[in-house]
């Protein structure tokens, strides 16, 4: 079983819609170049993260958030029967299984747990080849996440992206709202603690300011631009998003769209990473 690691995010061009998991060396640098030679677009890190985050198609490479370990190999197995594939330890979740018959049959995975999955085989009707019991082989590739990245944050944004490929669209908007939420703290907090002000007062600060305050005054106060820098962001989230996630935790939203799930989902997006690129770009200049 072969192992590869990747960064957890991965980017994705807005002019020819290619995608890649970028290297920590273009990470670093914040401006990247399309992969595609034929394109040449030019665009940050941080646009490529949320045009991949954004974009819900399903994909041959699936979405990489948190799932930064790829497996893959050849497995060898009897037509008809089905066979556990084991995976190494310490895996905490699989994000995709996929599975390509390397012959005419079709292939399955199910039971798909941390620890490894089921293969089922089965033949394509009016087929005749393979026969039942004949040595067939296939190729897999399991996208998965170990023990790094504990970022709640990154956790609740990936947990809303689930719950929304689901349609649980309540829980969506709750997770995706509540994803901005923990980052915005943990990003207040850090530079609080930064810049010298105790562990105690900022808890309380935390606890007694509310989420608008944080994301503009208090963000401004810190790093010198807020999230109503950012117009469209900042409308969609306060007349929308905000507004849905108190009125499902009040009770008094009981249904939501697929389309108010992925405004919501796309509105944090656009918000946590046009941050980080802000906060980014500050310190390097
Ligand atoms: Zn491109």
């Amino acid at each position: 079983m072969e192992h590869r690691k990747l960064i957890a995010l991965s980017v994705k061009c807005n002019e020819c819609s290619r995608g890649w998991s970028a290297s920590a060396e273009e990470f670093e640098k914040l401006d990247l170049k399309c992969q595609d030679p034929e394109c040449n677009n030019t665009f940050s890190v941080y646009e490529g993260i949320r045009n991949s985050l954004k974009d819900k198609e399903e994909q041959f490479m699936p979405n990489t958030l948190l799932a930064n370990d790829m497996y893959n190999g050849t497995v060898s197995l009897k037509m008809g029967y089905s066979k556990y594939i084991e995976l190494p330890q310490g895996i905490q979740k699989v994000f995709k299984v996929q599975l390509i018959p390397m012959g005419p049959f079709q292939i399955g995975a199910v039971d798909i747990t941390a620890n490894g999955f089921n293969v089922l085989t089965s033949f394509i009707e009016g087929s005749e080849e393979p026969k039942l019991g004949e040595e067939i082989m296939s190729f897999y590739i399991v996208n998965a996440k170990k023990d790094d990245y504990e970022e709640p944050w990154l956790h609740l944004l990936s947990s809303s992206l689930d719950h929304l490929r689901s349609k649980e669209y309540l829980t969506s908007i709750i997770l995706s709202e509540i994803a901005l939420e923990s980052f915005i703290d943990k990003t207040i907090s850090n530079e609080y603690l930064r810049i010298g002000l105790d562990e105690d007062s900022i808890s309380r600060l935390m606890v007694s300011a509310n989420i608008p305050t944080k994301v503009n005054p208090l963000m401004y106060n810190l790093f010198g631009f807020k999230l109503s820098s950012f117009k469209e962001t900042h409308r969609n989230w306060q007349e929308r998003v905000l507004i849905w996630r108190n009125e499902i935790a009040h009770g008094s939203k009981a249904k939501a769209t697929s389309e108010e799930a992925q405004l919501s989902f796309d509105t944090v997006v656009d918000a946590i990473f046009q941050l980080i690129e802000s906060i980014e770009r500050s310190r390097k200049n």
